[in-house]
C-alpha cells in the first residue's frame, strides 16, 4: 500500500511504498539519489549500482518531474531530514517531457505570466501548494462555523436576468433568444431567502465581475463567501464576522504550522480588536494627513493606503454615506447608512450591511439610484408579503487569503485567475 512521503518518518526500519514526482535524480559512479516529492513533502531515495545495474542505467534517461513509484526500506541517515529510503524496486510510471516549460525547484521564480501559463507546474512548488492548503483551511473553518451556528447552506443561480447593483461590471451571456448575465453576487437571492423564512443562510460560490482594469486585488471570477441573517442589525452581523475571521485564523494557526513555515509568515494573530471607525472619522483622519476630501466622497485607494498603513489589522469602516452604498442598504439617517466594510490595512475584505426590509423604502432607494423597480419585480415582490429585518455580508476568499498570508497579488491566491487578459488555463 502506498503511503505519503510525509508518513515515511513513522515507518523507519520498515519497507515502504511511495509514489510521486522525481524532482531531482543525481547519478554518481556507484550510487544514485532520487528526490521524490508528493503533496506531503520530499524524501531521498538511494539506489546502489551494485546488484541493480539495469535499473541504475535506465534511470539515467529519466527526466525531472517524471512519476515514479518506489518500494524500499526507510532508514535513518545523514540526509537533511534525518532519514531516506533504500530503493528495492522502482517503477517509472510516466516519463515527463524535457525540457520543462517551467522549473519546479529553481531558486528564482519565473515571472508571473509564465507561471500562470504553466500553473500545474507552478503549483508543484511547495510554497504555492501551501497557499491553497491554507485557503482550504480558511474556507472549511468558515463553513464549519456556519454549520455549527445553524445556518442553511444555499446555492443561488449564477445565470441571472438583472444586475445586482446596476449595469456595470456585468458579463452578458446569450440565453437562447434573451440576454442574461453572470451573477455578480447572490445578494438579491440571499435576501429573498429571508422572505422565504430560512432565517440564516450562507453560500460559498463564484461571483463574476467584469473589472475593466487589472489591479493586484481584483479578478473577474472570485469566490464569494456570503451570509444573511433575519431579525438582526448591522452591529450583530459585524460581531458574527469578527467571530468568523477569528475562527478561520485559529484554524490556520492550529492546522497549518508547516505551511506557514514554508511561506515564512507568522501565525495569524487571534487578538485583533476589530475597531469600528465611522466613515466620517476616516475622512477626518485622511484630511489630517493632508488629503482634501469632503464627507460624502468615496475613499480612494491612496487614502486607504495612507490611513490603512498605520492600522495593520482588521477594522471596520461603518456608517457609509447612503450615496456610496447600493439601494438595498438600510439608511441610518438622511445622509448615512447601515453599510460597513471590513478592512485589513488598505484592503477591503468584506462589505456588509443591515438591509432595507420595507418595500416602500426599497422602491424609493431603487428610484433614487436611477434603477427601474419594475426590472427588480422578482426581488421587490419578496418584500411585499412579510419580509423580516435582515443583515449580512460577503467576504472574498482570495482577498482574505491574501491578508492572512501577507500576499500582495490576488493572482497568487487564485488557482486559475481570470483577469482582463487571461481566461486560460
Ligand atoms: P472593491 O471596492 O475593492 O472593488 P467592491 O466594493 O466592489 O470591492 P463588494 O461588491 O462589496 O466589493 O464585494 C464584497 C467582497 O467581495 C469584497 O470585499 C471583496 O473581498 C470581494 N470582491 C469584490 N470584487 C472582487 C474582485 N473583483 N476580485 C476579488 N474579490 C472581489
Amino acid at each position: 500500500m502506498r503511503i505519503l512521503i510525509g508518513e515515511v518518518k513513522d515507518h523507519i526500519d520498515s519497507e515502504v511504498e511511495i509514489s510521486g514526482w522525481a524532482q531531482n535524480i543525481r547519478i554518481m559512479s556507484s550510487v544514485l539519489f532520487i528526490e521524490l516529492r508528493d503533496v506531503s513533502g520530499t524524501v531521498q531515495g538511494v539506489l546502489l549500482k551494485k546488484g541493480n545495474e539495469e535499473l541504475f542505467n535506465s534511470l539515467k534517461n529519466v527526466p525531472r518531474e517524471s512519476i515514479l513509484s518506489i518500494t524500499g526500506l526507510a532508514v535513518r541517515s545523514q540526509a537533511k531530514i534525518g532519514y531516506e529510503v533504500q530503493v528495492k524496486n522502482l517503477e517509472v510510471i510516466n516519463k515527463a517531457e524535457a525540457p520543462l516549460p517551467l522549473g519546479v525547484t529553481d531558486k528564482i521564480e519565473s515571472d508571473i505570466e509564465t507561471r500562470l501559463e504553466n500553473r500545474f507546474l507552478d503549483l508543484r512548488r511547495p510554497e504555492k501548494l501551501s497557499i491553497f492548503k491554507v485557503q482550504s483551511t480558511i474556507s472549511n473553518a468558515i463553513r464549519n462555523y456556519f454549520v455549527q451556528h445553524g445556518f442553511i447552506e444555499i446555492h443561488s443561480p449564477k445565470i441571472v436576468a438583472a444586475a445586482t447593483e446596476g449595469g456595470t461590471e456585468l458579463f452578458p451571456v446569450k440565453y437562447f433568444e434573451r440576454n442574461a448575465y453572470l451573477s455578480q453576487s447572490p445578494q438579491l437571492y440571499k435576501e429573498i431567502m429571508m422572505a422565504a423564512g430560512f432565517d440564516k443562510v450562507f453560500e460559498v460560490a463564484p461571483a463574476f465581475r467584469a473589472e475593466e482594469h487589472n489591479t493586484p486585488r481584483h479578478i473577474n471570477e472570485f469566490t464569494s463567501i456570503d451570509m444573511e441573517m433575519s431579525f438582526v442589525s448591522d452591529e450583530d452581523v459585524m460581531n458574527v464576522l469578527e467571530d468568523v475571521i477569528k475562527a478561520a485564523g485559529k484554524s490556520v494557526a492550529e492546522s497549518n504550522e508547516r505551511e506557514l513555515e514554508i511561506l515564512g509568515v507568522k501565525k495569524p494573530s487571534l487578538d485583533y480588536d476589530f475597531k469600528r471607525i465611522t466613515y466620517s472619522d476616516y475622512v477626518k483622519m485622511a484630511n489630517e494627513r493632508g488629503f482634501e476630501i469632503k464627507d460624502g466622497e468615496d475613499l480612494s485607494t491612496p487614502i486607504l493606503k495612507s490611513v490603512g498603513a498605520d492600522i495593520k489589522e482588521f477594522y471596520f469602516i461603518t456608517r457609509w454615506p447612503r450615496e456610496l452604498k447600493p439601494f438595498y442598504v438600510q439608511p441610518f439617517d438622511d445622509k448615512y447608512s447601515r453599510g460597513f466594510d471590513l478592512q485589513f490595512g488598505e484592503m477591503e475584505i468584506t462589505s456588509g450591511a443591515q438591509r432595507v426590509h420595507l418595500p416602500d423604502v426599497l422602491i424609493s432607494n431603487l428610484k433614487s439610484k436611477g434603477l427601474n423597480p419594475e426590472s427588480f419585480n422578482f426581488y421587490v415582490n419578496a418584500f411585499r408579503y412579510g419580509m423580516p429585518p435582515h443583515a449580512g455580508w460577503a467576504i472574498g476568499l482570495e482577498r482574505l487569503t491574501m491578508v492572512m498570508l501577507d500576499i500582495a497579488n490576488i493572482r497568487e491566491t487564485t488557482l486559475f485567475p481570470r483577469d482582463r487578459t487571461r481566461i486560460t488555463p
